[in-house]
């Protein structure tokens, strides 16, 4: 099945009560037993419910997995990868990455004796260097957030495979509609499906898929054990808005390709991050693992004024200034200030957030009125 396919039948199947084409929402807690274990399989909501079951099965056919995991959060979901580890085991991280997902390793995992090397990664090889006997994990975000460095998953993997390290990706900017981490050679995907996989900003939720069985059993245990599922009304709407994915991403990239274009045009504009441009340091290895370049997009202005940026995003009118990314609506963020603000100065500083950063998440609507709402704000 093509992914085209996939995306709204994959792992899918009618309902078996009424033919239902979309899968009734199972808002139940328990299920009724005949005899004390005389169930259908399903038992209690924690464990197993049939309607985020159905988005496992989907999840797992977009990434072409062999088992999806959802949860409520993309937190809680990398949450239960880092529990995989035991004090004194060593983790080596993208330096650029989700604000959240820095948080949780330093003042959470730390706290329990894990150890995190945060390293940039734009050069693979610079991976190894950090690399010791407690070396269990590798986690990478690609392309990254917001910088946009895109980081070379094949050889990363061939890293992994060598010291028998577990890879995990944080696919959420790419989906799989660009990227596919398990096909070159990951062993575990993540999403923040509140993002693109959601689609329409109305659900926070996270998703681990991976390949191998032992690893996804490890997995369902602490989904289970440590209880941070997503509940059945939450798992319909990230069904149907995998159902569009395909044609969603196909819009980001067009109007991610227009706006990157007219930014980097732009006199009052310094920088424009988006891994399309030929001149971006990684274009290459992001021509060769992704299908196109996303709807993410982020900018510097002449001057790098704190001030000047804050002005800009208070004047989009379509764009709306808000944290999160990848709804159909265009959204504009000013990372100093919000998603990496937990991130102290000089570290964020160190990985290319200033203070005159800007990121776009840029949506599906009309190209002529984002670049026109562009034109406004900028001045
Ligand atoms: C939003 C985000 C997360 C965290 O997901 P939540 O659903 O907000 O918990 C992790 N990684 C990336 C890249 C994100 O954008």
């Amino acid at each position: 099945m093509k992914f085209n396919t996939k995306t709204i039948h994959g792992g899918q199947e009618h309902d078996k009560a009424y033919g239902a084409v979309m899968p009734p929402i199972y808002q139940t807690s328990t299920y009724a037993q005949s005899t004390p274990g005389g169930h259908k399989g399903f038992e209690y909501s924690r464990s197993q419910n049939p309607t985020r079951h159905a988005l496992e099965k989907a999840l797992a056919s977009i990434e072409n997995g062999a088992f999806g995991l959802a949860f409520g959060s993309g937190l809680a979901a990398i949450d239960a990868v880092m529990k995989l580890l035991n004090p004194g085991d060593e983790v080596i991280s993208t330096n650029d990455l989700y604000g959240g997902s820095y948080r949780l390793f330093t003042s959470i995992f730390e706290r329990f004796g894990i150890k995190f090397h945060f390293v940039g990664m734009q050069d693979a090889a610079n991976i190894e260097n950090y690399v010791n006997s407690n070396t269990k994990l590798i986690w990478v975000e690609t392309p990254t957030n917001p910088m946009m460095h895109i980081i070379d998953i094949k050889a990363t993997a061939a890293i992994a495979k060598k010291h028998n390290l577990i890879l995990a990706v944080d696919n959420t900017f790419a989906t799989p509609y660009l990227q596919r981490p398990l096909e070159l050679g990951a062993d575990i995907v993540m999403h923040s499906a509140t993002k693109y996989l959601g689609g329409h900003s109305d659900v926070v939720m996270g998703a681990l898929v991976v390949k191998d069985k032992d690893l996804a059993d490890k997995l369902y245990f602490i989904q289970n054990a440590s209880g941070a599922v997503c509940g059945p009304q939450d798992s319909f709407l990230v069904l149907r808005g995998i159902k569009t994915l395909h044609i969603r991403m196909q819009r980001h990239c067009e109007n991610g390709r227009a706006v990157a274009t007219y930014l980097n045009n732009h006199p009052k504009i310094e920088k424009v991050y988006w891994p399309g441009f030929e001149n971006h340091p990684n274009h290459d290895v992001a021509k060769t693992q992704m299908a196109d370049f996303g709807g993410m997009v982020s900018f510097t202005t002449k001057g790098n004024s704190y001030e000047d940026a804050i002005k800009i995003v208070e004047n989009l009118k379509i764009f709306t200034l808000a944290e999160s990314l990848g709804g159909v609506e265009s959204l504009a963020g000013h990372p100093a200030s919000m998603t990496h603000a937990s991130i102290p100065k000089e570290e964020r500083e160190k990985t290319g957030v200033v203070d005159s950063l800007i990121r776009l998440s840029v949506g599906i609507e009309d190209e002529a009125d984002l670049l026109e709402d562009l034109k406004q704000a900028i001045g």
